[in-house]
């Protein structure tokens, strides 16, 4: 396979002018041009020729280069069409890469990953697009796309969310969410002179290795996230009460704060102090709750 040639300023110049192309700033296009950076990320997703990786928006190759040299396959999603020719040029010899255009929001990933790969774990590698970070790290874990890991440059905010604790301000329903699916690790920090063009803000490279069992075990797993999304809405407000202004949920004031009691916390507790174990107890606490109302009024009947 041959050696990458692109990762430089000089190289992917030269593709850009070859092709004149016009950057998207809709498709949030900063293309890597740092070979230090890429050897990071490479060497943080582990890939090995076993492997079978997707790419998320491969711009003009020049991470996929780096994937097909290490992994056995690379299946590369990009949405922008003008950038296909260009990617069947720079990818040219890569016989081990597929690239497919389309928005990685409408790819039906475990499909892919069955027919690719025989539903075995897939590893995700990319320079997201940082327009649509959540959506897509949500996407693969609550879609249940077969994974091993997940290895993403990311805005630097974003990664510090995914990684953070109770009582930081950047603790959120993103931190819980990832959490609850794999175990976060922040690879390295990386400024906007790697990028062409330089992004306005800062980026991280963070590595989610996903659990093969969730950290916590919780009865109602989509109590529990409504829950979580509830808590957080309304951050200024108390626990009790963004459970009680929620739409999502139907729990009365009395009900709310007993679940909240039983965690050994104040009614006037907020969301953000309470830990992902808390939150699974507050879940099965009202899911009890809610069963044992069931009962009684069927009893009743
Ligand atoms: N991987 C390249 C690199 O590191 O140089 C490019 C990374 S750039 C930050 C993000 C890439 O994602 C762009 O090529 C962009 O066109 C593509 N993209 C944006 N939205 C997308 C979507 N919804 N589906 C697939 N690709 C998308």
């Amino acid at each position: 396979m041959k050696e990458p040639t692109l990762g430089n300023p000089q190289n992917t110049i030269a593709v850009l002018q070859k092709y004149n192309f016009v950057f998207q700033k809709k498709f949030g296009q900063n293309f890597l041009i740092d070979t230090h950076v890429l050897d990071k990320i490479i060497r943080a997703a582990e890939i090995t020729k076993d492997d079978f990786v997707l790419e998320i928006g491969p711009g003009i190759g020049t991470m996929t280069q780096y994937l097909a040299c290490a992994a056995g396959k690379v299946a590369a999603v990009e949405i922008d069409r003008a950038l296909i020719p260009i990617l069947e040029d720079t990818l040219d010899g890569y016989e081990n890469v597929t690239i497919i255009n389309n928005d990685i929001l409408k790819v039906d990933i475990a499909k892919l990953a069955e027919e690719e790969n025989g539903g075995k774990p897939i590893k995700v590698v990319a320079n997201l697009p940082y327009y649509i970070t959540t959506p897509i790290i949500m996407g693969l874990f609550e879609k249940h796309v077969p994974l091993k890991s997940i290895t993403v440059m990311v805005q630097k905010e974003v990664a510090d969310r995914m990684q953070t604790g109770p009582g930081s301000k950047d603790y959120g329903a993103l931190s819980l969410a990832v959490q609850y699916y794999a175990e976060p690790y922040i690879v390295a920090n990386v400024p906007p002179n790697c990028f062409m063009p330089r992004p306005k803000v800062g980026s991280a490279v963070i590595r989610l290795e996903r659990y093969e069992e969730p950290p916590v075990n919780v009865l109602d797993e989509k109590l529990m996230f409504r829950i979580i999304r509830a808590s957080f809405n309304q951050r200024r407000k108390t626990l009790a009460n963004g459970l009680k202004n929620s739409a999502e949920l139907d729990f009365t004031k009395e009900e709310i704060e007993t679940a909240i009691e039983c965690l050994g916390k104040s009614t006037s507790v907020r969301g953000e102090a309470l830990t992902l174990e808390e939150f699974a107890k507050l879940s099965d606490e009202l899911s009890e709750i809610r069963e044992k109302q069931k009962k009684s009024q069927n009893i009743q009947r």
